[in-house]
């Protein structure tokens, strides 16, 4: 049987860069007072589609949808911020804090045409500070992507793209100029730009046709219609971002897809050719928690797109990922006290270990240790059984040993001491 298609099984082998993704993110996010949420990966239809808004490609056709047994409109959920801003109005959590700061991970559902780095099944990893206005929390926001990308070794080049969308009154005015504009040139928009028209003009903006960006080129511009106050917002972000050493271009371009944004918006880009070449999103937005029936709280935020991002650092982290295995080859000759005490050694010590079972001679043993890439090999021949000691092998020098069990311990300590089982 087939997996459906544009979902992935994430094998063991590939399980190890999923975790350091989520140790590594977890340090970093603590450090800065970000709690962990999870969220129901089912939702109602409804909270989709009042807060990503309508005429947006996830909800008008990326969704996945179905009523349940009892008749309810549910939807998996395409993306983290509809969810959290739900969970936050449903349990109250401004009461004990005016500032929340939450992150999260895990799987989202889109039904896209799958393609490298575009699934079905993907998944995103968050942050969403919730619950202050001020220009220091969208760096904050913006500071924290940057630092998750350089301590996940993304040595791939990539750029922060910035631009202030302003608020939904500024946009409003913008957008009849913007369509006054574009409708002098409906016949030679490209079609997707031409359905965006009265339903979603300002994704035309990010049109990657060549001849709706040349008609863009005249086109009026959002930034001349922010008030004082948008300008003085987004002046406020760029300069700390230049204080932070924090390289950004400004897009005038950059939208977003989803209607809930405003002010600040932002994408981190690789230069990588195909289209899936942005691994960040995110932005302001200060409406979405009132909209959807919450008290008026502003809020700022971003998504990672992990599938893209572990393309990029894979490559990097796989190298760097110890191998401090002990493997244990054994003469297999009924029961076997020696065998057993050395494990419970090892486990005492949280040392990784695994015991060959296929019954082949030593030598084959040990080349299957080498093989694995273990840093040890405990030899177990009859000799070692008979007479309670262990040979220890060191695989990349070859320098081989044999120690009493009664000695092991203390081995054993000096190696952790030293730190010597880790490189
Ligand atoms: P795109 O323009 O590539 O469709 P998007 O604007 O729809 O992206 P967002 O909603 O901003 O994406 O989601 C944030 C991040 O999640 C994206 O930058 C991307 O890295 C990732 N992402 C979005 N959709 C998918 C998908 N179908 N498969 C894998 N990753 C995805
Ligand atoms: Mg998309």
């Amino acid at each position: 049987m087939q997996p459906l298609r544009g979902t992935k099984d994430i094998l063991p082998n590939e399980i190890e860069i999923w975790q350091k993704i989520y140790t590594t993110t977890k340090n970093i996010l603590n450090t800065y007072s970000y709690k962990e949420i999870r969220t129901p990966i089912i939702e109602n239809t409804e909270l989709f589609q009042r807060s990503i808004g309508n005429f947006t490609d996830i909800v008008s056709k990326e969704m996945y949808s179905f009523s349940d047994q009892g008749k309810r409109q549910i939807t998996l959920r395409p993306e983290g911020t509809a969810s959290i801003a739900r969970a936050f109005i449903h349990n109250k959590l401004n009461t004990n804090k005016s500032v929340n700061r939450l992150w999260y991970l895990g799987p989202m559902f889109r039904y896209e045409r799958p393609q490298k780095g575009r699934q079905r099944q993907f998944h995103q990893l968050g942050i969403e500070c919730i619950g202050s206005n001020m220009p220091l929390a969208d760096v904050e926001v913006i500071k924290l992507a940057v630092d998750v990308l350089q301590n996940l070794k993304c040595e791939e080049e990539y750029l922060l793209e910035l631009n202030s969308i302003g608020n939904i009154k500024e946009r409003e005015i913008y957008k009849i100029h913007l369509i006054e504009y574009l409708k002098r040139y409906t016949n030679e928009l490209d079609n997707d730009s031409k359905n965006r028209i009265d339903r979603n003009p300002l994704r035309i903006l990010d049109s990657k046709n060549l001849r709706t960006q040349e008609i863009l080129q005249d086109a009026p511009v959002l930034k001349n219609y922010l008030s004082k106050t948008s300008i003085e917002h987004f002046e406020q972000v760029c300069s700390n971002l230049e204080h932070l050493d924090i390289k950004y271009k400004i897009n005038n371009y950059l939208v977003r897809g989803l209607d809930y944004y405003n002010y600040t918006a932002f994408e981190i880009k690789t230069r990588t050719s195909h289209q899936q070449n942005t691994i960040c999103g995110g932005g302001r937005y200060d409406n979405l928690i009132k909209q959807l029936g919450g008290p008026n709280t502003p809020a700022v935020g971003w998504a990672i797109g992990l599938e893209r991002l572990i393309i990029l650092i894979q490559n990097n982290l796989k190298s760097k990922i110890r191998r401090n295995k002990i493997y244990i080859a054994i003469q297999h000759i009924g029961a076997n006290n020696l065998l057993w005490s050395i494990i419970k050694i090892l486990t005492n010590y949280k040392l990784e270990f695994e015991i060959d079972l296929s019954n082949n001679n030593l030598s084959k043993q040990i080349k299957k240790a080498n093989q694995l890439k273990a840093k040890i090999c405990f030899i177990l021949g009859e000799n070692e059984i008979n007479n309670n000691f262990v040979t220890i092998k060191w695989l990349n020098t070859g320098t081989q040993q044999t120690l009493q069990l009664s000695e092991l311990t203390k081995y054993i300590k000096y190696l952790k001491q030293y730190d010597l089982t880790s490189y």
